[in-house]
């Protein structure tokens, strides 16, 4: 069976300023060098305007960048739009694709996302690939169709599952402060890996809905939950570095 390292990603958003950004990045990276060796992976996905801050606060710890969406060309006339490549010139190493407000807030597909994934892989970076129900589809009993759907048509035909992060995120769970129970999310983790099948293996499955020092325990004790994708509480160094200190499993 192979090992997972645990992921803990922070997901700014349209968040942070120049000196906000230096000053939460610088904090949690200093933190993240006086642990040692960490058990886990930290990740932090700052405004695209923020990624060279960023990258130059966090230089020399172990905390990794990550940007909230790419483009699927690798450069041309795109106005207003960044690319994979261009990303990982910046720093990145990971990156968020399909998040539920792009595709609900951007009308973005699934078909999208595919072509947006394979962009990222072919650049070397790791997309961090977001499915989730809406509370409508939960309503309908639909929830797990819907999360096969989302998933399997937001993977390219020839995806790197090594390369690879899902998050399950139930959109009604995602600033709301309510959750799915674990043995939901958990069940439907092992569906996603085994959408995935026996090469998804390696593939990390992490949650995300409301994610806070309070209830990250709980989560992160579920063997099937590789790790956090965080919203609201990752904008302070207590609520990310709590959530995370909950990954030393
Ligand atoms: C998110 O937007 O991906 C998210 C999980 O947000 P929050 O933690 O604020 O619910």
């Amino acid at each position: 069976m192979p090992s997972r390292r645990r992921l803990i990603v922070a997901n700014w958003k349209m968040n942070t300023r120049h000196q906000s950004a230096i000053e939460l990045a610088g904090t949690i990276a200093e933190w993240a060098g006086k642990q040692g060796q960490l058990p886990y992976d930290m990740v932090l996905c700052p405004p695209a305007q923020l990624l060279f801050t960023v990258a130059s606060a966090v230089k020399g710890s172990p905390v990794k960048m990550g940007a909230q969406d790419c483009h699927w060309a690798s450069h041309g006339p795109f106005t207003g739009d960044i690319s994979a490549p261009q990303l990982a010139d910046a720093g990145c190493q990971y990156v968020i694709l399909g998040h539920s407000e792009r595709r609900h807030g951007h009308g973005e597909k699934s078909e999208l996302v595919a072509r947006k994934l394979e962009a990222a892989q072919k650049a070397g970076l790791v997309p961090i690939l977001c499915v989730g129900e809406t509370a409508e589809q939960k309503e309908q009993g639909r929830a797990e169709d819907a999360v096969r759907e989302y998933l399997t048509q937001s993977l390219p035909a020839n995806y790197d599952p090594r390369h690879l992060v899902v998050s399950y995120e139930p959109v009604w769970a995602i600033g709301t402060g309510r959750q799915p129970a674990i043995e939901e999310i958990a069940h439907t983790n092992q569906m996603i890996r085994s959408i995935l099948g026996q090469h998804g293996a390696e593939t990390r499955i992490l949650f995300g809905g409301s994610v806070a020092p309070s209830n990250a325990g709980a989560i992160l004790a579920s063997t099937e939950i590789d790790g956090v994708l965080i919203g609201s509480a990752g904008l302070s160094p207590e609520g990310y570095i709590g959530i995370a200190t909950k990954a030393n499993l």
